[in-house]
């Protein structure tokens, strides 16, 4: 019993796993084309989210920088592969 035990039962994480967010919940929506053109502008780091969060707003998608931050960072659970 104690810190130790608590970190290293999986029990303890397995309702704390990290979330969606909305551009993960985008992605899944956009086309193939849509969300690889999309994936290939987050991936380089010359890219703002600012430009990036426009370029959705102005096609009707809500993201705002904050949440492109988060999700370019990587605190979200991600999309899963396949
Ligand atoms: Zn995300």
């Amino acid at each position: 019993m104690g810190l130790l035990d608590d970190l290293t039962n999986e029990n303890n994480f397995l309702h704390v796993r990290r979330a969606w967010c909305s551009v993960c919940t985008l992605i899944s929506k956009l086309s193939k084309e849509e969300a690889k053109a999309l994936q290939d502008r987050m991936d380089n780091p010359s890219v703002s989210h600012r430009a990036l969060s426009k370029i959705l707003k102005t096609n009707g998608h809500d993201v705002t920088e904050g949440t492109l931050g988060r999700h370019r960072r990587g605190d979200c659970q991600g999309v899963a592969k396949g």
